[in-house]
């Protein structure tokens, strides 16, 4: 199983982060190990300073492919569910200066938590949803999934097109604007209409 991040999705969030807006999806992989369920604790680990929220529509593939038509894309998906691509700022911002792999940044443990599936049948259209992140019953987050620069869809074919999908891959389809760091002690909620919540708290290590 791999998981595939999509970054800077969302021109908003491109731009907060002072980003061009890329022609193509830029992808990343996040170890499985990063993984953490409904209810788990995040750890802020001694490397990091800035650890941030990324709220996103995550996709879960239930028939892999190669070369996976756009217009059939939505049809390999077999769930959908609410998914926090953390990311340690300040390793990924140092990572750019160097031209170096985001891989420490975005792949630490617990740096990917994931909410229950929803089946694929009840999200009609994935780019009608909005997407929320709220930290300490503060929103940071609110956004709309129709905001993607790439869909859900175009993104599969893409994906499919340089690596192969397979049954149970995931997909992190990026986030929209209002990142920002989070504390020892935090409660984040982060909700996509339809979908089960997911909560977490961070502990620092
Ligand atoms: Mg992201």
């Amino acid at each position: 199983m791999k998981i595939v991040c999509i970054g800077r999705n969302y021109a908003a969030h491109a731009r907060e982060l002072g980003n061009e807006i890329p022609d193509a999806p830029i992808l990343f992989l996040k170890p499985p190990s990063s993984l953490i369920g409904n209810g788990g604790t995040v750890i802020l680990p001694a490397v990091t300073q800035d650890v941030q929220h990324e709220v996103e529509l995550v996709v879960r593939l239930g028939t892999g492919g190669t070369n996976i038509a756009e217009a059939d894309a939505l049809a390999h998906v077999d769930g959908y569910a609410v998914g926090l691509d953390l990311t340690a700022r300040d390793l990924q911002t140092e990572a750019k200066k160097k031209g170096l792999p985001w891989t420490l940044a975005k792949g630490l443990d617990t740096f990917a938590p994931l909410g229950d599936f929803a089946p694929a049948s009840a999200v009609p259209d994935p780019q009608a949803l909005r997407i929320r992140c709220v930290v300490r019953g503060e929103v940071r987050q609110d956004g709309f999934t129709g905001d993607m620069l790439h869909p859900v869809a175009a993104l599969i074919a893409y994906v499919s097109s340089v690596m192969t999908l397979e049954p149970g891959d995931l997909i992190f389809t990026g986030t929209p604007e209002g990142v920002s760091p989070l504390h020892d002690g935090d409660d984040v909620f982060a909700e996509i209409d339809g979908l089960p919540p997911l909560r977490v708290t961070a502990r620092r290590a």
